[in-house]
């Protein structure tokens, strides 16, 4: 039988997702591109990646830059280091900075708004700040020091294999959803995402996960394969023991990962995607070409200082990690014109949107 693509529920995105038919994955890729075309066309934006602080108090079960990471040397840039990134990301002709650390309270809210203050006034930048589980007081004030975006992944839309990788903090709760919705009240642009392969995500979750970012009308969405970091719990014997059943668990795979791109280019035509860095590094020969041509249209070359760089270790083998911001920029431009592309210009944001649904226009 003939896979259709309409409706989009539930039961087809799982039957796509299991698809290994490579006829039918075929039609999956090209639909998906001329979704991609047709909603955002043609140009790839970049967006200049800051790794600015590689310190963190969580205790994320994937993630090599979790607080209990033995070994790891920690850093933190200071404001005039995080200036000079944005400085290099506007001379290369990004139209976005993207400031990114561990959730680390040493980047104080006052800090941040005179980064994004400075930031904007010098460079005109568009700003996307990604620093994890903030307050509304500092989430206001840095939209209003001129913040354009925030990227919280949710990780899953399962809450007990949440709560399982992603531990609240003590006395707290851990409710990421929540802080999208108010982010998107408050103005900005708000990104996701999930991994791809995670111990214990099925099928069935991944499935949810593209269905919760339709729902939510999520901006950016960043789906990268999980890559198994032996710093963390799960790059050792946990992640065995979290595994869901054979027939069921999704593989941290290009393939699977693929897969989730495009469907999520299907349901979330309008979003922007980025091709990601885990997929380059899951296939630095063609990962980030592929995921072009497969739906995305957004790549963040990385201007961290090659010596932090090397530090913000949330998986072992990160692509382009000795290259210089120049050297990556160059190399980027080649792929993205081989594929018959072209790099955008300006900040690149979400160009249209959809009318919202009264329950959650309220
Ligand atoms: N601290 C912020 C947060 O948690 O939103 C931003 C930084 S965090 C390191 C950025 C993203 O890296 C996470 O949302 C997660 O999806 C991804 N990540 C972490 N560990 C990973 C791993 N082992 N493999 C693939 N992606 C990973």
């Amino acid at each position: 039988m003939l896979r259709t693509f309409d409706p989009l529920d539930h039961a087809t995105i799982v039957g796509w997702l299991r698809e290994t038919d490579p006829v039918s994955l075929e039609r999956l890729w090209t639909r998906a591109d001329a979704v991609r075309a047709a909603h955002v066309g043609g140009e790839v934006h970049l967006r200049g990646l800051v790794e600015i602080s590689n310190h963190c108090i969580r205790h994320c079960l994937y993630c090599g830059i979790r607080a209990c990471s033995d070994g790891l040397t920690r850093y933190r840039l200071t404001a005039e280091e995080t200036l000079a990134c944005a400085r290099t990301a506007r001379d290369l002709g990004y139209g976005t900075v993207v400031l990114q650390s561990g959730e680390d309270p040493g980047l104080t809210g006052e800090f941040i708004t005179d980064v994004i203050r400075s930031i904007k006034s010098e460079t005109g930048l568009a700003v996307t700040l990604s620093l994890g589980e903030r307050t509304d007081e500092e989430l206001r004030a840095w939209k209003a020091a001129g913040a354009d975006r925030f990227l919280l992944r949710f990780e899953t839309s399962d809450p007990e294999l949440y709560r399982r990788i992603h531990p609240a903090l003590p006395g707290t709760l851990s409710d990421r959803v929540a802080q999208l919705r108010r982010m998107r009240e408050m103005g900005y642009e708000i990104g996701s995402g999930v991994m791809v392969g995670i111990p214990g995500q099925t099928w069935d979750i991944l499935a949810r996960d593209i269905e919760l970012f339709r729902d939510l009308d999520i901006d950016m969405i960043g789906i990268g394969p999980f890559l198994p970091s032996p710093r963390t719990p799960l790059g050792g014997a946990v992640a065995e023991k979290m595994r869901a059943a054979a027939d069921q668990q999704v593989p941290n795979s290009e393939l699977a990962t693929l897969k989730a791109v495009a469907l999520t280019r299907l349901v979330c035509p309008e979003a922007n995607l980025p091709s990601t860095t885990a997929l380059a590094t899951i296939d630095p020969a063609n990962g980030r070409e592929l995921g072009l041509v497969r739906g995305a249209n957004i790549v963040m070359p990385n201007v961290t200082p090659p010596e932090y760089r090397v530090l913000y270790e949330i998986y072992p083998g990160k692509a382009c990690i000795h290259e210089t911001a120049e050297a990556c920029q160059g190399c980027l431009e080649g792929r993205i014109h081989s594929i018959g592309r072209v790099v955008g210009k300006g900040p690149g944001g979400r160009l249209t949107r959809r009318a919202r649904p009264v329950a959650e226009a309220r």
